[in-house]
């Protein structure tokens, strides 16, 4: 922070003293114990209040002065120390009068303490900066020191003869050794997204960070910053502009850690939490609050609430740490209401950002290394969409798009929750604890349930294996559904232009009572505010454990299926754990601190669900995880190993070591293969490169 010494007020001095030797003593003395390693004391601003509300005001005024003063007045406080303190005088707990949202700043918060609040979108590495320059004077050798208030390096104008210099005009030469350095660093502040109305792009600030601040911070991060707001001259090359920039100069960061700790539940809100959670109809009537302008989609409306809800994140004693989010993918065709159904989801659900696959700034979907403006040519760390809506739920529409630098990241990001960045000097770990609800659309415009699903959506098995639910949607014709939507759909829209009407026209012909009787079908049961609360109350208290018997159901079912095709791989543990995070997020819905029979039944009927539509093997009729975890089915694959020996054989009896086509049909036909499924086959084992083609219609193997 640039402090000028012209601050600098005797009586302001005095009185910081008292305060501090007064109330502060002890946290100074706890400093003093750890310095140089902590330098700074931290103060609450009410503190201040409560006993000298001057200067409290003055604080907030006049912040530079004020924190100038302070830090004298701290240097004056004697305390048992080896060395002499010079600490941060930093303020937290800043009032709500001064807590601003950074799309409303104003040319006349310039200058004042302010509290901003957001996420930390991006952050440049540390560096050191200039604070007391060492010049050396080029004719007689004397070293002058300057101290540097501004970003821009002050030189001496002459050779200062009080610090036993020559007095002369000359030039000088700074050493870099003899000259003193602070840790500095940039960071990038973007406004909580709970906080933008419909669509509007989040607003930012630049905060300038020094000393014990750095390093700290993270992209990613709920921040709180107090600080002082002032403005930076923009240049255009050497030229100073008239229009500035708003930046901040932090004083104190705190951090925001826990997303449902933002909702307030008051004791009235808690009775009613938990009289809603004896209802039998509960989970009924939580499905039907999601979304109720969308109609139908029941299986995905339950799987929705069993994600706002999420299973037990813990943390073993070897610091592995198991995911408790549940992460759910929805392909369909279009016009489906996928991505209606991820907006609304980002708006109901605390810390959720919406964002598309396609990027919309260089760090995409995960994190990035950037060099770009921001950075003054430095390399900047910048946080994408998982790494913003840690601790929420990140919706993201249209994944197939996704960027291919995302996908090296998002398995990382999908199953440790962690994003790693090493580029450019940059080493970072950034956290993305959060749950993943995402949508894509068929490669092909439409949904082929024929079709294995990786053929049909441009992601990779291995990522598609990450998800606990994958639900395909159809939008086929049916008589009955389409006259039920239909009717929905209009009988919402009524609704809405009965509403517009009666608001503003003086003589509608219209009544109340009918546009209530319309607005009935889409009036969710549990207000979004109510569900918030209630999650959030869930999230806080309920850390429910499986009994005995919902264990016992777990294991059987997935050892039976196992069991129900021989050799065939049909579950796989990723999928066992999807069950234990579907059933705890069950438990936690009826704020049960148990997972019981019924809790474990109702994942098995999800994921059931689920399976029958994505995971079928349409040959055989079983289910096959097979399908989704490596795009090929467990029948596809012991054909395709059938026909590598036929091939291997029949060129082993050939002269030119080729099998060709005719030959391989007829032994396939012998062995009982469909010559179409054959036809497949080769094509796929082709695809892959495990056989090739040397002359038209002749096949051999691969030899690596
Ligand atoms: P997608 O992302 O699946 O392509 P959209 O979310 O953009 O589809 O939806 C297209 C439009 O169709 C939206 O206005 C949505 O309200 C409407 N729609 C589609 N299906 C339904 C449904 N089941 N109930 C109500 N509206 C629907
Ligand atoms: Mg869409």
């Amino acid at each position: 922070m640039t402090l000028v010494r012209l601050l600098k007020d005797e009586s302001l001095v005095a009185q910081w003293q008292k305060f501090l030797e007064e109330h502060y003593k002890s946290e100074i003395e706890t400093v003093a114990l750890e310095y140089p390693n902590k330098r700074s004391l931290y103060v609450d601003y009410w503190d201040i209040d409560e006993i000298d509300p001057k200067l409290a005001e003055l604080l907030l005024n006049q912040p530079y002065k004020a924190v100038y003063n302070a830090e004298e007045a701290l240097k004056n406080i004697d305390v048992a120390s080896e060395s002499k303190l010079i600490l941060h005088f930093r303020i937290k707990n800043l009032p709500d009068t001064n807590r601003i949202i950074i799309r409303n700043i104003r040319a006349n918060h310039l200058g004042k303490f302010m509290a901003i609040d957001g996420l930390v979108k991006k952050r440049t590495e540390v560096r050191p900066k200039l604070t007391v320059g060492a010049f050396q004077c080029s004719k007689c050798g004397a070293i002058i020191r300057i101290e540097q208030e501004e970003d821009i390096l002050k030189e001496p104008s002459e050779c200062y003869e009080d610090q036993g210099g020559c007095g002369r005009l000359s030039s000088f030469k700074l050493l870099p050794t003899l000259s003193q350095f602070i840790d500095s660093q940039k960071i990038e502040i973007q406004e909580n997204p709970e906080g933008l109305r419909g669509g509007a792009q989040p607003e930012r600030i630049s905060v300038f960070l020094e000393d014990d601040l750095v390093g700290e911070i993270a992209p990613g991060d709920r921040v709180i910053v107090n600080g002082i707001l002032h403005s930076m001259q923009r240049r255009r090359g050497t030229f100073r502009l008239t229009s500035f920039d708003k930046t901040m100069d932090a004083n104190c960061i705190e951090s925001q850690e826990l997303a449902f700790e933002e909702v307030d539940i008051t004791p009235e809100d808690e009775k009613q939490i938990l009289k809603t959670s004896k209802d039998p109809d509960l989970y009924n009537k939580m499905k039907k609050s999601i979304a109720p302008t969308i109609y139908g989609m029941d299986i995905e409306k339950e799987a929705l609430v069993l994600q706002l809800f999420g299973g037990l994140a813990k943390n073993m004693p070897d610091g592995t740490r198991m995911r408790g989010d549940i992460h759910t993918l929805f392909v369909g065709d279009p016009g489906t209401a996928k991505s209606q159904l991820l907006v609304y989801l980002s708006k109901l659900a605390p810390r959720s950002i919406y964002a598309s696959g396609k990027a919309s700034s260089a760090a995409g979907l995960t994190a990035a290394a950037v060099r770009d403006e921001f950075g003054e040519g430095q390399w900047t760390l910048e946080a994408g969409a998982l790494v913003l809506a840690d601790m929420g739920i990140a919706c993201i529409d249209e994944i197939d798009k996704m960027e291919e630098s995302d996908r090296s990241s998002m398995h990382q990001a999908m199953e440790q929750q962690e994003i790693s960045v090493a580029k450019a000097g940059i080493n970072a770990t950034l956290k993305s604890r959060c749950s993943i609800l995402a949508a894509a659309n068929p490669k092909l415009g439409r949904f082929d349930e024929f079709l294995p699903i990786h053929e049909q959506i441009n992601m990779p098995p291995a990522l598609l294996s990450r998800f606990d639910l994958i639900f395909s949607i159809l939008d086929k014709p049916n008589r009955e559904r389409d006259t039920d939507l239909a009717s929905h759909i209009l009988r919402t829209h009524k609704g809405g232009e009965l509403t517009e009407q009666i608001m503003r026209v003086k003589k509608s012909k219209h009544k109340k009572k009918e546009q209530e009787e319309f607005m009935k079908i889409v009036e969710p049961i549990y207000n979004p505010e109510f569900l918030r609360k209630y999650i959030a109350y869930s999230k806080r208290k309920i850390f429910p454990v499986m009994t005995d018997e919902a264990l016992e159901i777990l294991k059987n079912y997935y050892v039976d299926f196992r069991s129900s095709s021989e050799e065939s791989v049909t579950f796989t543990p990723r999928q066992l754990e999807a069950f234990v995070r579907l059933s705890e997020a069950s438990a936690k819905i009826r704020l049960s601190q148990e997972v019981t029979v019924n809790d474990a039944k109702r994942a098995i009927y999800i994921i059931d669900q689920y399976l029958r539509r994505v995971g079928m093997d349409r040959e055989t009729g079983r289910f096959d995880i097979d399908i989704i975890a490596t795009g090929i089915s467990h029948s596809q694959h012991d054909r395709m190993r059938t026909l590598m020996d036929i091939i291997q054989r029949l060129g082993n009896e050939s002269k030119d070591g080729n099998a060709t086509r005719g030959d391989i049909l007829q032994e396939a036909e012998i062995e009982g293969l469909e010559s179409s499924k054959v036809e497949e086959a080769l094509d796929r084992l082709k695809r892959q490169g495990q056989i090739y083609e040397p002359v038209h219609g002749k096949y051999k193997i691969t030899e690596y």
